[in-house]
């Protein structure tokens, strides 16, 4: 994965302080690759503003609600139990949320599904050896790497 230990750790601390309720447990790091990061930020993005919309309304409309308005649910608080790659697909594991935040992680997992897992460009799922998803250059490298290990006769 192309990214340095330091960006790693940056991009983990910024997303831990930022959403200290979300990363509030052990989830076992972001064990994918850098061209996904964008998106694991946006749904969290979303994820925290609409449970904090959501919940203010609810709270506001609780102490004060002279117009009869309907009283929003509470969401419960998400909490992350696990981020990580498989068969080539982000998998956005958590505990909490409603049907709203859980068509928000099916949406994501749609889009990282046709990005490059590397580098963030369009990318598609790339079969042959550990199923990836990513774009034609990070294909090409990865196939060039695997002649390099393995030889030719595949
Ligand atoms: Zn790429």
């Amino acid at each position: 994965m192309r990214y340095t230990e330091e960006q790693y750790d940056n991009f983990a601390k910024h997303m831990e302080e930022k959403y200290p309720e979300m990363f509030s447990q052990p989830y076992g790091g972001f064990a994918v690759g850098a061209g996904w990061w964008p998106i694991i930020e946006a749904l969290c993005r979303q994820i925290d503003s609409y449970t904090k919309w959501r919940n203010n309304t609810r709270e506001s409309l609780l102490k004060d609600n002279p117009h009869n308005y309907p009283i929003p649910e509470k969401v419960p608080q998400v909490v992350v139990e696990q981020i990580k790659e498989k068969f080539g697909g982000l998998r956005f594991y958590y505990q909490g949320g409603d049907e709203f935040i859980r068509g928000l992680e099916t949406m994501a997992e749609l889009w990282a599904g046709h990005t490059c897992e590397e580098c963030g460009k369009p990318g598609e799922r790339r079969s042959g050896g550990w199923i990836r998803t990513l774009c034609d250059e990070h294909e090409a490298e990865r196939q060039a790497k695997y002649k390099e290990r393995f030889g030719d006769e595949n």
